[in-house]
């Protein structure tokens, strides 16, 4: 037994919460295994579009976005209304993988407003409701469709908590929690590891050529477009055509895990559309659900849909309640462009206003990112990423950091954010880092 908390000492989150609520319980009764509460201590009650309020009435502006379950804001009202009709009517909330009528309508709406539109033919899996399910399925059907049972993945990938999606995620403190060899995985430089010096695909495709190289023909390839908790970390389009046409040679599989760059974060639906690229198997979670509600998919080509049935479970499959919500969303916003297109422009004026920043200080500061998945890094002392969260939350913002070091102040605000909102929350942000850099 190490590290183990002393009986007498206040947890962080305990001890620096000065307000009116009572946070005591959480202190007492909740497991040390909390960690947003220590960013943020207060006791949040509502919210509405881009805000978040406490118990005391203190109102916070949102750019964590749920990790990236909330791409459409808290509590969309037509989300809402389509929800509270269905629970009013008595509609089936739980399912496990039985035919439901919001299943269906969930199917339907997936197909005619994502996957037709760009001539995607995948046949839908509904593993249990989390990102971690989604990936596990994948890596399990790679595995039988193969027969091998290797998985390349990338340097500051992150996939989930669970065994398998954690022997192909690289964060060291994640990986230790597992307390049993992860195996079966091989880490490969992700796009930019060198920094350009090197070739990015000159080890990878050479170790796959070699049959001394030591390393098993991989089943997989697992990827995420951009790498979300390693660091707002974009690949670029040139490098993931060349990853697909690498799998396609070697006969690997190309997993796409889209749990927290899909649905719109980087623009487009998926991450990898962009690239022009269609992979074999794609993972989605968070904001597919639309309403914050848990949900998740395994999406596949239908020729490696080789599953027996029952093979891979779970008891909250059928989650009914987010199909009503996620049809809703996809129907809301999917049915045109504009949401995409404020998207990126977004993101673009996110670039320009802080582009002003790194100017000012370009040896600190680097922005990293993709549409309104976006980073900034402290190059030089990463320890400063910790004390903008800190002085963001004090000027009622909430963002979090991302990166091996937590070196990289992160937003993912909600992609429906107005301007005007986007402006007020980069302004805070900015200043922020300002004072701490010229202090
Ligand atoms: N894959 C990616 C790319 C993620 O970002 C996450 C969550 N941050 C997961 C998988 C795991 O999702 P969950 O926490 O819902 O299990």
């Amino acid at each position: 037994m190490t590290d183990k908390q002393n009986d007498n000492e206040v947890p962080e989150d305990i001890a620096a919460y000065e307000g009116d609520s009572d946070v005591q319980i959480f202190g007492d009764r909740e497991s040390e295994v909390r960690s947003y509460s220590r960013n943020w201590p207060d006791v949040f009650d509502s919210s509405k579009g881009v805000r978040l309020t406490t118990e005391s009435g203190e109102q916070y502006l949102d750019f964590f976005g749920g990790a990236g379950a909330l791409n459409y804001g808290h509590n969309d009202d037509d989300l809402k209304a389509a929800l509270l009709e269905y629970i009013e009517r008595d509609g089936i909330t739980h399912s496990l993988d039985k035919f439901t009528v919001a299943k269906r309508e969930f199917l339907q709406t997936f197909t005619d407003k994502i996957l037709e539109p760009r001539g995607l033919d995948y046949k839908v899996m509904f593993p249990g409701p989390t990102g971690t399910n989604a990936v596990e399925s994948a890596l399990k059907l790679a595995r039988k469709v193969t027969g091998r049972e290797a998985i390349l993945n990338f340097t500051n990938s992150f996939h989930g908590m669970t065994l398998g999606s954690l022997s192909v995620t690289g964060n060291s403190m994640k990986r230790a929690g597992a307390g049993v060899p992860l195996v079966h995985a091989t880490p490969m430089p992700y796009d930019n590891y060198f920094g350009g010096i090197t070739e990015d695909f000159q080890w990878m495709e050479r170790v796959l050529e070699d049959s001394g190289s030591g390393i098993n023909r991989p089943a997989a390839v697992i990827v995420e477009c951009v790498q979300g908790e390693g660091g707002i970390n974009a690949a670029r389009a040139e490098w993931l055509r060349a990853l697909n046409d690498l799998c396609v040679r070697h006969d690997i599989l190309l997993i796409v895990d889209d749990v927290q760059m899909g649905c719109g974060r980087t623009g487009e639906f998926f991450s990898f559309e962009f690239a022009g690229i269609k992979p074999d198997i794609v993972t989605l979670s968070k904001s597919i659900g639309g309403y914050g509600l848990p949900l998740a998919l395994t999406l596949f080509r239908p020729d490696l849909d080789v599953w027996a049935a029952g093979e891979h479970n779970g008891t909250f499959r059928g989650n009914n309640l987010a199909f009503v919500t996620a049809a809703k969303a996809l129907d809301k916003f999917w049915s045109d462009d504009k949401l995409q297109k404020h998207t990126l422009a977004n993101g673009e004026w996110l670039r320009e206003f802080f582009g002003k920043l790194v100017e000012k200080y370009p040896e600190e500061l680097e922005l990293r990112g993709r549409g309104m998945a976006f980073g900034i890094a402290f190059t030089k002392r990463p320890e400063l990423a910790e004390e903008v969260l800190a002085g963001c939350f004090d000027r009622k913002l909430l963002v979090e950091t991302a990166g091996p070091n937590d070196e990289v102040v992160k937003f993912l605000a909600p992609l429906v954010i107005s301007r005007e909102d986007l402006e007020e929350g980069s302004k805070i942000c900015y200043d922020v880092i300002d004072e701490l850099l010229s202090a």
